[in-house]
């Protein structure tokens, strides 16, 4: 398996380094052989090269099984010309990925539910993903910037649109996993408003009737989806969204989990996928060796099952964590009082040896 990594800036360099020693740990364990291709994105990128995505980053990409990006951005880039600020490395390869599909896994344990916003026994048990769709709707339809209209007002307007295959693709994926899962779908729109999400919401329906009859489908409004999520999180299994839904929805439900670091993403496309934390590059606490790796582990884990077909691996990644924290070792961002206080590499070496 051919890897490119992409560990950027801030804190990515130090939590993909743990998370390559996770990688090598499920290799070994499982018999596979992973190379590794370290390349540049981002500020990094911008102060090596001028760019935020220099072109021998994307033909790597291009050419590799699948792609770990830790983070982008920092306060040195914050002024750079907006054509090339880091960030536009991270739309330019999600773009050049064709990466149509993000996937936001949201779980909350028994060992991290006391940190949830939400009382601990509404939110422990919660396990859920959103299906995002990533290339289109109103991010991508024609941006009508602000101009006076012929009566002389101010007026701006972004267009919504979405083709039947771009849902088809999207709302596939959805049922798939759910089927891998618990068997339910919750496809979220705005049919009773916007003719997008009237054209959504039949065209999901259809496939569930001829293509997933097995799959259970519900359809929520997004702003009733906002609120259920809150109030009851653990009766989502599947939500599947468009991209500015699930850009607002996935924000949302990562909150839930309690901590910024232990949530993993995965964006996929008909070639390589792309797996990374949802944090960014926290650069309050880049270079002190205190990041947690564990959300760039998660990404791993994503990796190993999606784009790497080694499910065992992926779940034996998934249950060294969960032993690691079961024992009671946490970086800084989880400490508490009684608990085992390691640092990111300590923590990347301890589910390596769990993995093991
Ligand atoms: P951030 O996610 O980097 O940090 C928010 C807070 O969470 C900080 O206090 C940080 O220390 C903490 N935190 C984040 N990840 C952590 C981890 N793994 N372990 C422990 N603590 C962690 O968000 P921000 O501060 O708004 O942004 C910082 C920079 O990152 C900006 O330049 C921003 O543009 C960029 N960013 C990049 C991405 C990405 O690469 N995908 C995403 C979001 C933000």
């Amino acid at each position: 398996m051919k890897i490119t990594l992409l560990p950027g800036d801030g804190i990515g360099v130090e939590i993909v380094d743990a998370a390559v020693e996770v990688l090598d740990a499920a290799a070994k364990k499982y018999n596979f052989t992973v190379e590794y291709d370290k390349k540049l994105i981002g500020g990094a990128a911008i102060d090596a090269c001028g760019t935020p995505l220099p072109e021998e980053t994307l033909a790597s990409a291009k050419a590799s099984d699948a792609v770990l990006l830790g983070a982008v951005g920092g306060p040195k880039w914050d002024n750079v010309d907006p054509a090339i600020r880091p960030e536009k490395g991270l739309l330019n390869i999600r773009k050049g990925l064709g990466l149509y599909c993000n996937l936001r896994p949201m779980t909350v344990s028994k060992f991290t539910a006391h940190l949830s916003p939400l009382k601990t026994e509404r939110a422990e048990g919660a396990d859920l993903l959103i299906v995002r769709e990533l290339t289109g709707g109103i991010y991508f339809g024609t941006h009508n910037e602000a101009h006076l209209n012929a009566d002389g007002v101010e007026e701006a307007s972004d267009i919504e649109m979405y083709t039947r295959p771009e849902v088809e693709r999207i709302a596939r994926f959805a049922f798939e996993a759910a089927r891998k899962r618990s068997g339910k779908v919750t496809s979220v729109d705005k049919a009773n408003v916007l003719g997008s999400s009237r054209m959504w919401r039949k065209i999901v329906t259809e496939m569930r009737d001829k293509e997933y009859p097995d799959v259970e489908l519900n359809h929520f409004y997004v702003d009733n989806c906002a609120m259920q999520l809150v109030l009851n999180p653990k009766q989502f299994d599947v939500v599947l969204t468009n991209n500015i839904f699930g850009d607002i929805l996935s924000d949302e439900a990562s909150t839930i989990a309690g901590s910024i670091g232990l949530l993993p993403s995965a964006s996929l496309g008909d070639g390589a996928g792309m797996y990374e934390p949802i944090h960014g590059s926290a650069p309050d606490i880049a270079g002190q060796g205190i990041a947690n790796p564990l959300a760039t582990i998660l990404s791993v884990a994503m990796m190993l099952r999606y784009s790497l077909n080694q499910d065992a691996a992926a779940d034996a990644v998934e249950r060294a964590v969960d032993e690691v924290l079961e024992a009671g070792y946490r970086t800084p961002d989880l400490w508490a009082e009684g608990l085992k206080k390691v640092s990111t590499a300590e923590m990347g070496r301890l589910v390596a040896e769990a993995v093991k």
